[in-house]
């Protein structure tokens, strides 16, 4: 039974040195508990942030300790009621082949409705965050342009195709020409733009977006937001997903000048956790799950296969290596 646990804490990028392999024994199941296989991993930028001891919103990694996140795993033994051999669940687990958990903060999934990688993807977090996030702060009205950084990533290429169910004009910026095509042959992105391949991103967000940005749904933060920023409407609204660009620096990075962007623009700017959000899940996910079944969305996922696999799946969400979401199949 192997189990990848947090070796050393990363400074900058990280490393596969940073995680280490490990045996541990088959698990002890005490009663009330279910044996777990995993079946799917996802890996998330916000991992990083867990894995250096800065004070969060989630605890840190605990060093030589099991690494966790996402995981949809199939019950193989049952001393729970309410949990049956071949029930798949989903929730927050450690990265191991097999654990002997108590189930109650996990959900079940049906394997009917979607393929069980979804639920850590478009019906997972990753859609809740693009919806609610979205919904929530943006408030995007018909006709209006919504930009969107990290475009063609997990979070990203939802956005854009919600955009696109409001009747919004929705642009994309992602980091290759491959990724820039996609977003509009795929996801009905009106525009994207490459930002490795720029030079100047204000004037190439300004000609993408001729009646200006309404909304700013960022991933990324920094120089990209710089841009983004300077494009914005008066009224607009920015809605403060991630900062992945400035998840591996070691300096503090520096923010926007806000006078001419927030003030003189009445700009609203929020940050957010999709967990603030938790008691409208239900309700979102029932939504998003209409999307898809109605083919007005459509889930895009990179899947890595192996469990060997995972510290280096996670570590290319750093290079892009990633469309849509990133899972690792087991
Ligand atoms: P993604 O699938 O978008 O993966 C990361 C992507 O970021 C890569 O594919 C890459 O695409 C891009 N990227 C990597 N490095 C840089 C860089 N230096 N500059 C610009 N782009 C970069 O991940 P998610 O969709 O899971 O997450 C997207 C963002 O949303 C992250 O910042 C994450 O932390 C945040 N998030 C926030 C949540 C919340 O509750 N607030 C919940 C979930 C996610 P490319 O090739 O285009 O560079």
């Amino acid at each position: 039974n192997k189990v990848i646990t947090l070796n050393s804490r990363p400074v900058g990028k990280p490393q596969l040195s940073d995680f280490k392999f490990e045996e541990v024994e088959m698990p002890q199941m005490k009663d009330g508990e279910v044996l777990l296989k995993t079946k799917f991993v996802s890996v998330d930028p916000y991992l990083r942030g867990r894995m250096s001891d800065a004070k969060s919103y989630v605890p840190p990694f605990e060093l030589q300790k099991a690494m966790s996140s996402g995981v949809v795993a199939e019950v193989t033994e049952s001393k729970n009621d309410q949990f049956k051999v071949g029930d798949f669940v989903s929730g927050s687990l450690e990265w191991k082949e097999l654990q002997s958990v108590n189930p109650e903060h996990l959900t079940k999934v049906d394997d009917q409705i979607a393929p069980l990688s979804n639920y850590l993807g478009i019906l997972g977090m990753t859609g809740l965050t693009a919806y609610l996030g979205l919904t929530e702060i943006g408030k995007p009205q018909k006709g209006e342009t919504i930009l969107v950084s990290g475009a063609a990533g997990a979070v990203g290429s939802v956005v854009g195709q919600i955009g696109k169910i409001l009747g919004c004009r929705v642009v994309g910026i992602a980091g290759t020409d491959e990724k820039v095509e996609f977003l509009k042959s795929e996801f009905g992105y009106d525009d994207a733009i490459n930002y490795n391949t720029t030079e100047n991103m204000t004037k190439a967000i300004a000609e993408a977006c001729p009646n200006g940005v309404d909304v700013y749904y960022d991933n990324v933060g920094g120089d990209i937001s710089d841009a983004a920023h300077t494009n914005i409407n008066r009224f607009g609204r920015v809605i403060v997903c991630g900062a992945i660009s400035t998840y591996n620096e070691t300096e503090v990075p520096t923010g926007p000048r806000v006078e001419g962007f927030l003030i003189k623009k009445s700009v609203l700017m929020q940050g957010f956790i999709v967990s603030n959000y938790a008691e409208k899940f239900p309700e979102a996910v029932k939504q998003l799950a209409q999307w898809l079944a109605e083919g007005k969305l459509k889930s895009s996922e990179t899947i890595v296969e192996g469990f060997d696999q995972i510290p280096q799946a996670f570590i290319d969400l750093f290079s892009g290596k990633n469309t849509g979401k990133m899972i690792v199949k087991i």
